[in-house]
């Protein structure tokens, strides 16, 4: 796998044709489900569960790095973070929970949020795409159920 071409990431940097942009805020598009809508950002739950309990909160406006918002904005959105991640431990009880933001396939700025579990390698970052896991519908149902309860409590 490769970065994009230049000019094509050029267009993704400055928000024209970014593929995130385009579907975010959509019930289910072709890689998740909406799970719930915050005030900066949309939760989502992507259908590769390769890491059970799996979950993406994207910023809603397009920027490439955390310091281009504003201070608001910034604060707003690292708290949805945390309180995405206080679900996401109260649903899978993981041991750990791990923070990834990358954009290095697409410059939106979002943020994985990874449950880590006692037969996880500590000293290797969990690599998403590495393997797939897709469940039923009533699964992924189950678990956008869970998520969204969760997120109602600890609000
Ligand atoms: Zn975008």
């Amino acid at each position: 796998m490769t970065w994009k071409n230049t000019q094509e990431w050029q267009q993704m940097l400055q928000g024209k044709n970014c593929p995130i942009c385009e579907d975010i805020h959509l019930k289910e598009n072709k890689h998740s489900f909406l799970i719930k809508e915050l005030d900066q950002s949309y939760v989502r739950l992507p259908k590769n569960q390769s890491c059970n309990g799996w979950v993406i909160v994207f910023l809603k406006r397009h920027a490439n790095e955390l310091f281009e918002l504003e201070d608001q904005q910034q604060s707003t959105f690292i708290k949805e973070i945390a309180h995405v991640a206080k679900a996401v431990k109260k649903v899978f009880a993981p041991i750990k929970i791990n923070y990834a933001i990358y954009g290095n396939l697409c410059p939106h700025v979002h943020c994985h949020i990874l449950p880590r579990q006692f037969d996880d390698d500590p000293h290797t970052p969990i690599k998403m795409d590495e393997t797939e896991r897709f469940l039923s519908d009533d699964e992924y149902q189950k678990m956008i159920t869970q998520l969204r309860k969760a997120l109602a409590q600890s609000s």
